[in-house]
């Protein structure tokens, strides 16, 4: 039963091994094998015109299809990208993705919107806004075809970013303000970053069905946005009733589950098809 020394600490390094090999990956090191196994990958929500109804673009959303395991909401694995550093990485991917998906879209629909979701370290750092620029401007896509989205929590050096918002700005980059109303960014620093775009956060779309104390709210952001001359995008629209509120008060964009949920590519583009169908005839000018 006595085994010499160097045989048990041999077996007792092929046991540790044995362990961490089966002990799960943390998030940040699925996140860095998702992404070389490329398993993330963008699914596409309608934007409408509240009056028409007509899709006037699509918030690009990021998905990841884990061969193992459920799916994982970006509300989750995105912060965990944030906190470890792979975000920098993950914002490269959507570039990509969104430069080479936003032709055919604008092929089938010229004056198309596409939005993408920016971290503050995307906004902190010059490279994503550079490869950004870079591929609109190889593929010479019209200006304002590009939206950036960036939420208030973001905004943390407000000066740093007001220089990289003036720099998308310049290049034809519309900037919108996302999740607005749940930050904790004063107006005054909002009312000095060049935004064009404000999105109401859904959770004051929800109160208006609650008659919930949000909903008091939310008509002094609606003033706000109109006082800036910002467009209006509702976020989470669900119901018939959120939309003739939101429509009432001169809101003029909304996204939500009542138009369409985040859909592959290919399902949006069958989408614009049918609705270019349906317009042809008429033409009309577009609201951003
Ligand atoms: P967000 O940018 O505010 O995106 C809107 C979220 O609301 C999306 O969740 C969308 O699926 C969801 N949504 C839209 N309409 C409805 C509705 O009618 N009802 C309900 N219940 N939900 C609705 P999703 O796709 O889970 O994304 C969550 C958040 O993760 C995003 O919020 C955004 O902050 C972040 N995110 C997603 N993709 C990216 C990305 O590519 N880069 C970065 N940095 N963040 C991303
Ligand atoms: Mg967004
Ligand atoms: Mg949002
Ligand atoms: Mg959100």
């Amino acid at each position: 039963i006595l085994l010499p020394l160097g045989a048990v600490a041999g077996l007792l390094l092929v046991a540790a091994v044995a362990l961490a090999t089966h002990r799960r990956l943390s998030l940040p090191g699925e996140i860095r094998l998702g992404l070389k196994r490329r398993e993330f990958h963008l699914h596409y929500q309608p934007v409408v015109d509240l009056r028409t109804g007509r899709c006037i673009g699509a918030e690009a959303l990021l998905r990841w299809r884990r061969p193992e395991g459920l799916p994982m909401s970006p509300d989750l694995f995105i912060p965990a990208a944030e906190r470890s550093g792979m975000i920098r990485a993950i914002t490269a991917h959507v570039i990509d993705n969104a430069l080479r998906d936003l032709p055919a879209l604008l092929a089938l629909q010229p004056d198309f919107h596409l939005g993408i979701n920016f971290s503050a370290q995307d906004l902190e750092a010059d490279g994503s806004i550079t490869q950004l620029l870079r591929g609109l401007r190889a593929m010479k896509a019209p200006a304002g075809s590009l939206v950036v989205e960036i939420t208030e929590r973001n905004v943390t050096d407000a000066k740093a970013a007001a220089k990289q918002i003036a720099r998308l700005h310049d290049h034809g980059v519309q900037v919108a303000v996302d999740d607005f109303g749940t930050g904790h960014s004063s107006l005054s620093v909002l009312a000095g970053l060049e935004l064009d775009i404000l999105k109401i956060d859904k959770s004051f779309v929800d109160a208006i069905d609650a008659q919930a104390a949000a909903s008091m709210v939310l008509p002094h952001i609606i003033d706000m946005a109109k006082a800036l001359s910002l467009f209006m995008i509702a976020e989470g629209v669900e119901t018939e009733t959120q939309a003739d509120y939101l429509r009432e008060r001169g809101v003029q964009l909304a996204q939500g589950w009542l138009y369409g949920k985040p859909m592959p590519l290919e399902d949006l583009l069958d989408l614009l098809r049918t609705q270019g169908r349906a317009w042809a005839t008429r033409g009309r000018s577009m609201p951003v």
